[in-house]
């Protein structure tokens, strides 16, 4: 299991209609992050300011010029969504993560507590 290495792919993948947010995220944000709320729409996100419609694609997440290599906008206060992943090795798996080795295909229990240990400031550990 490696460190996550900024490829972007869970965000283009789930930062268009594959997030939710809780109503106590949003109540934070209306406090601390005015801006983004008006990116949520009927407690749903993320949402265009001008017509209420669902983007397609996350509005925080910015391309590194001339690199593979993507950062979020607003990576302090981004959805507990976004804090938790990558959650589970079957997800990654899916996902195509890129913090994911060969081993880690053949001993998941062991590629779980790596990744629980890598995650421990932002989720509770996961377990299989
Ligand atoms: S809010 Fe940030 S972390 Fe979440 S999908 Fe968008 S760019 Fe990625
Ligand atoms: S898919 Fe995995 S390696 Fe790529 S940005 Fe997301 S967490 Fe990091």
């Amino acid at each position: 299991m490696k460190e996550c290495n900024q490829c972007g792919k869970c965000c283009t993948k789930y930062g268009g209609d594959g997030l939710s947010v809780s109503d106590e995220e949003i109540q934070l944000w209306e406090t601390f992050r005015p801006d983004l709320v008006e990116y949520v729409q009927d407690g749903g996100i993320w949402t265009d300011p001008a017509t209420g419609k669902q983007l397609d694609r996350c509005p925080w997440l910015r391309k590194t010029p001339n690199k593979e290599i993507y950062t979020c906008d607003i990576y302090m206060d981004r959805p507990d969504d976004c804090k938790f992943y990558p959650v589970t090795i079957t997800q990654m798996v899916e996902d195509k993560c890129e913090m994911l080795e060969v081993q880690d295909l053949t001993d998941t229990k062991r590629a779980q507590d790596k990744l629980n240990k890598i995650m421990v400031d932002s989720r509770p550990p996961y377990v299989l």
